[in-house]
């Protein structure tokens, strides 16, 4: 059993003013593993404190000192990888190998920033004046669990890099990786009150954050309640907000697709991170003509997902992150069978012999209607839904008819066919003929899925503030 009961404010290790203790269960079988003593919000206003007395300093350095604070960042991080997956595997229920690979890309970050960073016009001339992009302030970052490291990470490299302080708030539930993560940026040894993390709840630590006067701007990754919730506590003292929030991704299948391919790579693209991410295709969208193959390819696929401990090298599904969140995708699954949807496979209940852990059985469901709950909402689980269309026209439409837009998939044999269904696609990425990775190309969503976009040069104006200096003026170096 491990505790953590200290929280990273100014360059050190301290004992939170908060006094509660959090239970952290293992959610592969349910036993208390730690605990954490959650920070409140005196310890937001020290750890806000300390980045404002930072930031003037710290935004002033040069590209070449922040290149080098990233560089430490990434060497921390990357010696300990191992120790994070191994992290992530126990805390969250992470696969093994994803884990490995995760842990891998959170370290990857830094350096992906740096050249971002480095590529990065700060000062341009527009017209006649010059123009000199400022960091925007102290900002608060605020993250859930469902890949913690890696959020944190890639918000608080492109924080840096643009030259911005912060204060990190945390899901509580990622306390382990989180603490590794805040030894990692103790050891990069950046100037104190550059970095803080303090743990602590959403409604004391996250409001204090997205209130507090001396913070400037919210980078979010969450639930769209929580999102909205904060954009409306920032208003009042005008923070920028960069939101990353829910979907409900469609996966458009063409009726000229490559199914054998497409299909087990639509659930795969429903399952990742144990069902439980933002941008899983829990759409499936497909051709009447061809739902019996499909669901067969489903089927099929599903059942052949490893369930179980997520050490086993050859498990493929992990656990849910809580028994909360188990009875919330347990609830979707009822909703689903109560409301005349056709289960193709799983279901209710635990897989056999893993009644312990949180484990959800790898479940497709056929026959879903536009109208019904597991098609609107977010399910956080490893839940398909294949919907029939009868045209293009109509699959668009369905893909489009729902408030999310964060990404969307296409297959289809005929790329100038699945490029023209890519620009009707209301969604902040679209993925043609797989699952791909691009961590420099912006990401974020159309509509209720978010504002503002993460990575790349997007993701890096987004912690900018642009300048323009007009009349005479001298040459500005950056
Ligand atoms: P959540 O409840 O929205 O929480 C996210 C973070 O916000 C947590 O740190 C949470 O603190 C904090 N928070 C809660 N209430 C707050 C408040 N009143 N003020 C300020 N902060 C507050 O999400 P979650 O349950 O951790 O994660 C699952 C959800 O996140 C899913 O719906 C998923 O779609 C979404 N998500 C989106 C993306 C994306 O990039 N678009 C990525 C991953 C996840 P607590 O620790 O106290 O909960
Ligand atoms: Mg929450």
């Amino acid at each position: 059993m491990y505790i953590i009961d200290h929280i990273y404010i100014n360059g050190q290790f301290v004992t939170p003013h908060g006094t509660e203790m959090f239970d952290l269960l293992n959610p592969s079988n349910g036993q208390l593993a730690g605990q954490v003593r959650l920070g409140d919000a005196e310890d937001a206003r020290r750890a806000i404190a300390a980045a404002k007395a930072a930031f003037p300093a710290f935004s002033r350095t040069t590209k070449a000192q922040r290149g080098a604070m990233l560089q430490r960042l990434h060497d921390a991080v990357l010696a300990r990888a191992d120790e994070a997956a191994a992290a992530l595997v126990e805390e969250y229920g992470g696969p093994h190998n994803t884990s490995v690979a995760r842990s891998r890309y959170t370290a990857n970050m830094f350096l992906d920033v740096k050249q971002v960073m480095d590529d990065h016009a700060y000062v341009k001339t527009i017209n006649k004046s010059t123009v000199v992009l400022e960091p925007v302030g102290v900002v608060g970052i605020i993250t859930p669990w469902n890949s913690s490291a890696w959020f944190i990470a890639n918000k608080v490299a492109t924080a840096i890099a643009a030259g911005c302080t912060v204060v990190v708030k945390p899901s509580e539930l990622s306390a382990r990786q989180n603490q590794i993560l805040a030894e990692c940026f103790h050891a990069a040894d950046l100037p104190p009150g550059v970095l803080n993390i303090v743990n602590g709840r959403g409604d004391v630590v996250g409001a204090e954050l997205s209130t507090h006067p001396d913070i400037t701007k919210i980078s979010f990754t969450g639930s769209t309640p929580v999102g909205k919730h904060i954009a409306r506590l920032g208003v009042d003292t005008m923070k920028r907000v960069t939101l990353e929030l829910g979907g409900k991704s469609a996966n458009v299948i063409l009726d000229d697709a490559d199914f054998a391919r497409a299909i087990p790579m639509a659930v795969a693209a429903c399952y990742m991170n144990n069902g439980q991410a933002c941008i899983a295709g829990s759409r499936l969208l497909v051709p009447s003509h061809r739902l019996d193959e499909v669901k067969r390819l489903a089927k099929m696929a599903a059942e052949a997902v490893v369930v179980g401990d997520p050490h086993d090298a050859a498990v493929t599904l992990g656990p849910i992150v809580t028994h909360q969140q188990y009875e919330r995708v347990q609830h979707y699954i009822r909703t689903g069978i109560e409301e005349g949807a056709e289960l193709v496979t799983g279901g209710l209940g635990k897989p056999a012999g893993l009644a312990a852990g949180y484990f959800v059985k790898p479940t497709v469901f056929a026959g879903v209607t536009p109208s019904m709950t597991i098609a609107k909402e977010e399910i956080f689980g490893p839940v398909l839904s294949i919907m029939r269309y009868e045209t293009e026209e109509e699959a668009i439409a369905i893909a489009n008819g729902t408030p999310y837009g964060l990404q969307a998939y296409v297959s289809s044999t005929d790329l100038a066919r699945a490029n023209r269904v890519a620009h009707q696609l209301v969604a902040g990425r679209v993925h043609i003929n797989g699952i791909h990775d691009d961590l420099i190309a912006p990401f974020g969503g159309f509509k209720q899925s978010g504002i503002g976009r993460e990575f790349g040069p997007y993701g890096l104006d987004a912690y900018l503030e642009p300048k323009a200096i007009l009349g005479e003026h001298a040459q500005y170096q950056k």
